[in-house]
């Protein structure tokens, strides 16, 4: 009956529209006022080392020049491989505390502080976006080094506002892949949305004494993931555990690292093409092999 009415003073107005427009909540209304922008890159980063972010090695110069070559973001949505929660949580505070979660590390790098604000309104249009889950605020988190070690010589100024989505560690591939997915709207936002963790990421075989001497194992994970990726073949990567088997486990004792990567190919669009940087690996059994799509 209400529905009737509804129609009746809608008027001329197609049922199409009539649709989208029952759709609106609040927030999507928020989004939609917000100016659409050129579509924004994604990207998968492997941060590796905490030290990469002062290190001035090559991974630390790589990521300068990231920044200088992007067009420059309205905010930044990092997916980091260091949040791990019990359901899916996005970082809601204005201004978020540089997180040193690492041990044994010199002072220098507990010295260091990534000071950019937060950014409550993308945080809250990300929240409505996501409706494959039922995506909680959260207003402790800040940053991780997941984030600001990379974020720190892209954008030395923090002066960009960075936001965090977490990773819910219990849930399989194809529930990150969609959550991905369903973020797409951002990158018309102005959003640059990075997944930040490691292709291949196993800190028990990590050669220390720098030789650097890269495991079968690994060389094979990255080599096929890789393959995968570039082919556009998502249904393959959402299944590596089943098709990689032990080579899978060895590369990942836990999957941590691997997660935000079903963000960023969540957010791969059609034509869209994938360009790899990095792909090398640091003391043998952490790949660095980062993407960019656009
Ligand atoms: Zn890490």
């Amino acid at each position: 009956m209400q529905r009737r009415r509804f129609v009746k003073n809608a008027g001329l107005l197609a049922l199409s529209q009539l649709v989208n427009m029952s759709a609106l909540s609040a927030l999507k209304a928020l989004g939609n006022n917000l100016n659409n922008t050129a579509t924004m890159p994604v990207l998968f980063i492997g941060h590796g080392n905490p030290m990469n972010a002062i290190a001035g090695n090559a991974w630390h110069k790589s990521w300068q020049a990231l920044g200088k070559e992007l067009p420059r973001p309205q905010a930044i949505l990092s997916v980091s491989a260091h949040w791990i929660t019990r359901g899916t949580k996005v970082a809601t505070t204005p201004h978020p505390e540089t997180i040193h979660d690492f041990g044994g590390f010199p002072k220098e790098l507990f010295d260091q502080q990534y000071p950019a604000p937060g950014s409550p309104d993308m945080a809250a249009l990300a929240q409505e976006l996501i409706t494959a889950s039922h995506v909680q605020g959260d207003d402790t988190w800040g940053l991780d080094h997941g984030t600001w070690s990379v974020l720190l010589p892209m954008y030395p100024a923090a002066d960009i506002p960075v936001f965090q989505l977490s990773l819910d560690y219990y849930q399989p591939p194809s529930y990150h892949y969609e959550i991905g997915r369903q973020l797409a709207k951002l990158r018309n936002k102005g959003v640059l949305i990075i997944g930040s963790g490691n292709l291949v990421h196993n800190l028990g075989k990590v050669q220390w004494d720098g030789s650097n001497k890269v495991y079968d194992w690994a060389q094979e994970f990255d080599a096929t993931m890789a393959k995968w990726i570039a082919e556009g073949d998502h249904t393959a990567i959402l299944d590596y555990q089943k098709r990689l088997g032990s080579t899978a486990t060895m590369a990942h004792p836990t999957y941590d690292h691997l997660l935000p990567l079903f963000y960023t190919l969540g957010l791969q669009q059609k034509g869209e093409t994938v360009k790899f940087f990095n792909d090398q690996f640091d003391m043998a059994s952490v790949s660095m092999r980062s993407l960019i799509i656009s």
